[in-house]
């Protein structure tokens, strides 16, 4: 068995969609994975409109699965707002079991190798050590996912040069105080200001990555179900309760997946499901058609993602979180991104490449992460976008990442903001100014969409 000219590990969604990128490129491509088919993960498992198109460019379409037209948020309160994805854009549906076949079967009708029951248990000496062996390649792709194995090493020797940089603020500290004494007292006096300035702006600076890439407290979970049921929406819908928040999605025409995001535990899913009493009453009586799966801690810090030949795709080059239903999508885009820089010849490029792709996402996640830790606030908020449905749409496209962020509607940002700012004092019961939705101070108001039959599907 010779050598390939890259080894992937992870036969996830990830992986799976860089081996056939790469072998779409000319590559020898295998693929390790520790499991055995078919292979289930907890998710949500709607993919966004451009994750969509990315898996129809690799030739990939699973046999079963649901067209989504948009995302709808019910609120505690029962109101909801609806986004339908841009015209021309629609949205997947999928089991995690019928992409993994359709991305498995894919990969090796295009000559991909793929070894399952193969652990990779480390990298040394520029080779992977796994259950079956050593085994090595030109280049190495990390794509096990949210414990990957690989990153150690990625991250490994971000270390080793972390502390490197460590040495050389070291050395440049001392440069920096000698002039200093050595100047004029007026030249001293306006370099010790600006001095400080810079220094209070670099530890501003500092608390902000801190902050933005600072681990939620508690930590985040996730939970799945599949319900046996007609779809009663084309939407993603997103059912949100302070502590928790449930992911309606259709994966065929006789199937939903529900998701539950949370913090709190010990948690179970019929416990979880109590928040969202109307969720609740839709799901009573009707037959399991999986087990009750996890995942978590969701959150895994943001790493390098190439040291020399090794490269991260996936969750295995970081997690925030699944709050935006982006994580597929991602990955398929990186497993574009890394075969073409391999095309160009030019490896190290993904890293950049991948952050770039990466940056309004993760931005979205983390805000939203911020607000989940403030109920109130966002409950308000989420009032607020119910009576502003065009700029729930433009947040919602913008997260699709078939939007701006400075294309924002001001109208719709105005209708928001003064939403926003007479929810804040009583009385409350204002009509909503469009009228996308109702508006109700008790649980026991009727939300006019469902009002209007949005039970059933609509136009
Ligand atoms: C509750 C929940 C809901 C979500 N909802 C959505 C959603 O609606 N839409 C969306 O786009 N994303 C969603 N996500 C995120 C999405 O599931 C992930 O981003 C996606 O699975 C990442 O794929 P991956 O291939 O990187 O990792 P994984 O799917 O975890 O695959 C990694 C693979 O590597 C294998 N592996 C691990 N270690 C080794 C090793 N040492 N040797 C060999 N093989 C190994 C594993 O067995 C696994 O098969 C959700 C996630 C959760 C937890």
């Amino acid at each position: 068995m010779g050598s390939p000219d890259v080894i992937v590990v992870g036969a996830g969604p990830a992986g799976l969609a860089t081996a056939i990128a790469l072998r779409l490129g000319g590559r020898d491509v295998r693929v390790l994975e520790k499991r055995k088919p078919p292979l289930d993960k907890a998710c949500g498992e709607g993919i966004m409109p451009l994750g969509v198109a990315r898996l129809k460019s690799l030739g990939v379409m699973p046999e079963e699965s649901f067209s989504l037209e948009g995302i709808r948020y019910v609120t505690a309160l029962g109101e909801r707002v609806t986004a339908r994805f841009p015209s021309g854009h629609l949205g997947l549906g999928v089991r995690r079991l019928a992409l993994h076949a359709a991305l498995a079967a894919r990969a090796i009708e295009i000559g991909v190798e793929i070894q399952w029951g193969t652990e990779v248990k480390g990298f040394t000496g520029g080779a992977l050590a796994t259950s079956a062996g050593q085994q090595r390649a030109a280049w190495y792709v990390g794509a096990d996912g949210l414990h990957s194995t690989l990153k150690d090493y990625v991250v490994g020797g971000a270390e080793v040069s972390g502390s490197d940089r460590k040495g050389r603020a070291q050395e440049g500290g001392s440069r920096q105080t000698f002039p200093l004494q050595t100047l004029p007292p007026k030249e001293t006096a306006r370099r010790r200001i600006a001095d400080s300035l810079r220094q209070t702006a670099a530890q501003g600076l500092t608390a902000c990555v801190r902050l933005t890439n600072a681990k939620p407290r508690p930590e985040r979970y996730g939970l799945r179900q599949h319900f046996l049921t007609a779809p009663w929406s084309p939407y993603i819908e997103v059912y949100w309760h302070e502590s928790c928040e449930a992911y309606v999605t259709p994966v065929s025409p006789g199937c939903i997946g529900v998701a539950l995001l949370f913090s709190e535990r010990p948690a179970s899913f019929a416990g979880l499901l109590s928040h969202f009493p109307e969720l609740e009453r839709r799901l009573r009586g009707l037959a399991p058609a999986s087990e009750v799966r996890g995942s978590g801690p969701l959150w895994q810090p943001r790493t390098r993602r190439v040291r020399h030949n090794v490269a991260l795709v996936g969750d295995a080059a970081g997690y925030l979180d699944a709050i935006t239903g982006e994580g597929l999508s991602l990955a398929f885009e990186e497993a574009h991104l890394l075969a073409e820089a391999l095309q160009q010849d030019a490896w190290s490029g993904y890293a950049l490449a991948s952050q770039r792709l990466r940056r309004q996402p993760e931005a979205i996640i983390r805000a939203l992460l911020v607000l989940q830790a403030r109920p109130r606030l966002t409950a308000r908020l989420l009032e607020s976008l119910c009576a502003s449905p065009s700029l729930f749409t433009h947040l919602v496209e913008m997260n699709c990442g078939l939007a701006e962020p400075w294309c924002v509607p001001l109208r719709g940002l105005l209708q928001a903001g003064v939403h926003l700012v007479r929810s804040a004092s009583p009385p409350r019961g204002v009509a909503a100014p469009d009228g996308a939705c109702s508006k109700g101070d008790s649980a026991s108001s009727v939300p006019r969409e469902r009002a209007s039959g949005a039970d059933a599907f609509e136009p």
